[in-house]
Order: C-alpha cells, then structure tokens, then sequence
C-alpha cells in the first residue's frame, strides 16, 4: 500500500531521516516509536507531503508521490493526517467542522455529504454532540471530532501523530478505542505514539527510529520482549 525507499531529509545541518526504509501493507496498523527528535512526526510529515524530502521515494500503490511537480492535494485526500492538537474552529459546530473540508475540496452538497458525516459521528459515539461547539465538548471528545473530519474525507491510509498525548489520563481510551475499531474495519494506519501498551496490543509492526533511521522493526511481541538492537532495548527500558 505505502512505501518508502531511502527517504533522507534534512533541516539545514540537520539530518532527521537518513535513508527510511518502510512498508505499510493494506489493512496494517504501523506504529512508529522512538526518542523525542527521532524524527516520528518528520516522518508523517513527508508521508503526507507536508514536508518535502531530499531524496528517496514514497511510493502509494505502486505510484510515486514523492516527486517535486506532483500536486500534493489529491494525495492527502487519499491519506488522512489527525495532530496531538485538535484544531477545531471554535466557531462552528462538530458537525460543520467535519463538513467544512469535504464540501471544499470533494465538491458535494450538504444533503450528499450529511448521511455519510452523520454516520461517522454514530459510529464514534458522538451522535449527540454533532451540533456541540468545541467549548462544550472533553478533549477526548473534540479529538474524536478532528479523527471523523480526517475520515470525512474517504482516505485510504490514516496517519496519526500522537493524537492522545494532550489528553487527560482517563481520556486516552476512548481515542485508543477509535483506532481499534479503525483497524478493525480494515484501515491502514501509521502512528507515531508513546503509548506502548497500545502498540503492543494493537499494532502489527512496530518500528524503533534512531539515529534517522529504522533501526529495528518487527511484530509487538519481538521487539516489546526480545529486541535485538541493543539501543531499542535501552529506549524500552527507559519508557516501558
Ligand atoms: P517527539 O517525540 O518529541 O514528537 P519526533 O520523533 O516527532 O519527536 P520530530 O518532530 O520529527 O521528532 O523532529 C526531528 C528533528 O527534526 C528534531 O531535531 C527537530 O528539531 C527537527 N525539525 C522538525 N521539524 C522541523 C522544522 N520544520 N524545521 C527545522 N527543524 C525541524
Ligand atoms: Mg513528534
């Protein structure tokens, strides 16, 4: 589904990616981890080609994104990126929130576009918050919102870059509740996390960046209880 090949990426004297190598098949859930300043959100940043890359390729199906003169809109369309930070307007409603980009960029009418954002808001449990403003709804809450507005958009790949690090404790799980039942519909994801015990149970590959680079990746299993490299092991026994 996505790939990258020798992804390399620089800020000035700063080299953040020195050669990513990554596949995502379809229906995966991928989990980036690492260090603060590995490079997990550059790393989504490019994906979405929000970034541009020094070199290397980013191939989505078989097709090359990564190339300059390529317009990036129709790209993030396939793929949805949701931040730590929610970024509602605070002026409109959760529903017109979710509707604003669909009818911008896809082009369709309320009346096309309101079943389908309806039955996200129901699917996520939030029924009846659609006519709340951000003010009057929990951080767990307004997350979930900016997941459906991502999703409004029919991506393909979703993208996550520590979506429940600004969150209260007990708030946590009810976004983790989303992105399992994302996985179970069949999405493929990349996540950037410090939640372990969520890449552990829910992940299918784990990727440890280091140094620019993916230094170890494998199954949860392998690399929460028996990684290799010994510079992934002292990272979990820092976090874990
Ligand atoms: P964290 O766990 O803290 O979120 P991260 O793994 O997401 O960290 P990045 O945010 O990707 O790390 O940052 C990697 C490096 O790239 C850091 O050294 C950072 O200072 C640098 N960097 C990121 N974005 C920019 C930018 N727009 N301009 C210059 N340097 C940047
Ligand atoms: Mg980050």
């Amino acid at each position: 589904k996505l790939r990258l090949e020798g992804v390399i990426k620089s800020f000035g004297a700063n080299d953040v990616l020195c050669g990513v190598d990554l596949s995502v098949d379809e229906g995966e859930m991928v989990c980036l981890i690492g260090a603060s300043g590995s490079g997990k959100s550059t790393l989504l940043r490019c994906l979405n080609l929000l970034e541009p890359i020094d070199d290397g390729r980013i191939l989505l199906d078989g097709v090359d994104i990564s190339e300059p003169d390529l317009d990036p809109l129709p790209v993030r369309q396939r793929m949805g990126l949701v931040f730590q930070s929610y970024n509602l307007f605070p002026h409109m409603t959760a529903f017109e929130n979710v509707m604003l980009a669909p009818r911008r960029v896809l082009r369709k009418s309320r009346a096309e576009l309101a079943p389908g954002v309806e039955s996200l808001f129901a699917r996520f449990g939030l029924a009846a918050q659609m006519g709340h403003y951000p003010d009057q709804l929990s951080g767990g809450q307004q997350q979930r919102v900016a997941i459906i507005r991502a999703l409004a958009m029919r991506p393909e790949v979703m993208l996550f870059d520590e979506v429940t690090s600004s969150l209260d404790p007990e708030l946590v799980g009810e976004v983790l509740d989303v992105l399992r039942l994302l996985k179970s519909e069949g999405m493929t994801m990349v996540l950037a996390t410090h939640e372990m015990g969520f890449a552990r149970d829910a992940a299918d590959k784990v990727c440890f960046l280091d140094g620019g680079r993916i230094l170890e990746e494998g199954p949860p299993a392998t690399i929460f209880t028996d990684p290799h490299e010994p510079r992934t092991r002292e990272f979990l026994r820092r976090v874990l």
